[in-house]
């Protein structure tokens, strides 16, 4: 009979379940509309269930009326977003995870500092762009390539969008090293990202078959399937459990599944169970 392993860290991280705990609480409490700024996460399944709420998606600050509540996300925002909220006359709930402020507060300082502060991350992403609303002088640089074409002054200051990994990060310190007079790192990569995907790499290594749970917009679930695509080729990312086709699973001996930080248990589950009953 086949084997169905659940990577040993998967699904949804601290500062998902936070959040989630945050809005859940204020749709039983607060009154008025209740919106949150953009999807509350990457998570088409979980955003449903909160419309069903009445918790709505907002895309953007100034659409709030008085007297609604706006929640922002725990990829966080920028000061500015935030404020434009407050003058509109809506509550705030920031779910922002603990972990992006801790960038945020690292870029303020740095900057405050004077350093040239360089972010490592995804030109664009929200959580990027909400650090820069911290540093607005900050440099986002992708890659090594971007680092080693990027100006320097004599003090530059590192932080790390939570998601990088730590292999992209070294890359882009070694094509800093040796071009300034001093390179300082406030690591704020995020360790359940790492944790997540190590356990997805070990697993993924005796694995015949991987199923990879989460939206398909979400970053690091893409990654988790890209690193699971590598160590197995039977590799499928699906959002819900009525996408596992059962000939995904023929002879196969064992069965990995791994999810995205915005997945909950509960959907981790009944992917496992609808495997279980597939393979019998
Ligand atoms: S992955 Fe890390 S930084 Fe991002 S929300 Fe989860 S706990 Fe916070």
């Amino acid at each position: 009979m086949a084997q169905i392993v659940i990577a040993e860290e998967a699904g949804a991280c601290y500062g998902v379940e936070r959040a989630l705990e945050l809005v859940l609480t204020a749709s039983e409490s607060v009154e008025g509309p209740l919106h949150t700024l953009g999807p509350l996460i990457h998570n088409p399944l979980v955003v449903r269930e909160l419309e069903e709420r009445g918790v709505t998606v907002v895309e953007d600050a100034r659409e709030v009326e008085p007297g609604s509540t706006l929640v922002l996300r725990t990829h966080g925002v920028t000061p500015e977003v935030k404020r434009v909220a407050l003058a509109a006359g809506a509550k705030v709930i920031d779910a922002t995870c603990p972990f992006v402020m801790r960038a945020h507060r690292a870029a303020e300082r740095l900057e405050r500092d004077g350093y040239q502060v360089l972010i490592v991350g995804e030109a664009g992403h929200p959580e990027v762009e909400g650090t820069l609303g911290h540093a607005p002088s900050a440099v986002v640089v992708g890659s090594p390539e971007e680092a080693a074409s990027t100006e320097l002054s004599k003090k530059v200051g590192i932080v790390v969008q939570t998601t990088q990994s730590k292999e992209n990060l070294l890359n882009v310190i070694e094509a800093l090293v040796g071009r300034t007079e001093e390179l300082r790192l406030i690591d704020t990569i995020c360790e359940a990202t790492s944790g997540h995907q190590g356990a997805c790499e070990r697993l993924s290594k005796r694995a015949d078959v991987m199923i990879v749970i989460g939206g398909r917009n979400s970053a690091n679930t893409t990654h988790l399937a890209e690193i699971a695509q590598k160590n197995c080729g039977r590799t499928h990312h699906i959002e819900r459990d009525d996408e596992l086709d059962p000939s995904w699973f023929t002879g196969a001996e064992l069965i990995g599944i791994t999810a995205g930080a915005s997945t909950p248990a509960a959907q981790i589950e009944s992917v496992r169970e609808r495997i279980q009953t597939i393979v019998g």
